[in-house]
């Protein structure tokens, strides 16, 4: 990211950017903290391509973000992004297994070859015995396991968190803590937005974001 802001015209304008460098490397753990109000969301989604910055450019793998196809931005966000939220969004009804499935519903893949990579994901991450719950019968910690598993099961080259560890307990978020730092260091690169301490601890990298500014610490 080179310069990169956000402004919001709500009414009047809110800076909730200021124009940002950063470069985030393969493999890094980046974590991304700050009060709330501060811009951490708008940052994520920046990162996420999810919203487009008012100024400045981005570039994901030398590709520039900011003036390519709206289609080429849709599949660096399907294929080489992947993302997790505070509020797991497993699907309700389906068991475990074909909710990691649903992560290979737009890629190439059919039916039967979707099966086999989604129970190998979860038997990865040591999910075995839940394949066949349905979430509602999860714990909160295995509910994120079971969407960080969906998240990267397609096999994105970034994941992106935001509050993955917010509706977690303290043994729980060292499950998922365990989970992303393993990921991590078989080579997904990770950048978690976090209110927690121990979680923000846990990245190689930490950004903290103060009124729209962001620093490096
Ligand atoms: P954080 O994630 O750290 O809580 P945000 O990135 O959500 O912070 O917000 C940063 C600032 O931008 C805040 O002042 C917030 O009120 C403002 N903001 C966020 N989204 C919008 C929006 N869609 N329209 C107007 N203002 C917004």
């Amino acid at each position: 990211m080179r310069q990169i802001a956000r402004t919001y015209d709500d009414g009047q304008p809110v800076h909730a950017l200021h124009p940002t460098d950063l470069h985030v490397a393969a493999g890094d753990h980046v974590s991304i903290t700050g009060p709330s109000g501060s811009g951490k969301s708008t940052l994520l989604n920046l990162f996420g391509l999810l919203d487009a910055p008012s100024t400045g450019s981005y570039q994901v793998g030398g590709v520039d973000t900011v003036t390519c196809k709206p289609a080429m931005r849709t599949a660096i966000r399907g294929q080489v992004f992947g993302f997790v939220f505070q509020s797991f969004h497993l699907l309700p009804g389906r068991t475990a297994l074909e909710n990691v499935e649903i992560g290979l519903l737009y890629g190439p893949h059919r039916r039967r070859k979707r099966r086999q990579m989604a129970t190998e994901a979860l038997e990865r991450m040591g999910l075995t015995h839940r394949m066949q719950a349905d979430p509602r019968q999860l714990s909160g910690g295995e509910m994120q396991r079971v969407a960080i598993v969906r998240a990267v099961v397609a096999r994105p080259q970034v994941l992106f968190c935001d509050e993955p560890t917010g509706n977690l307990d303290s043994a729980n978020t060292q499950v998922v803590l365990a989970q992303l730092r393993q990921l991590n260091l078989d080579g997904l690169t990770v950048v978690v937005v976090t209110h927690d301490a121990t979680v923000a601890d846990t990245a190689g990298r930490r950004l903290q974001v103060a009124d729209g500014v962001v620093r490096e610490i």
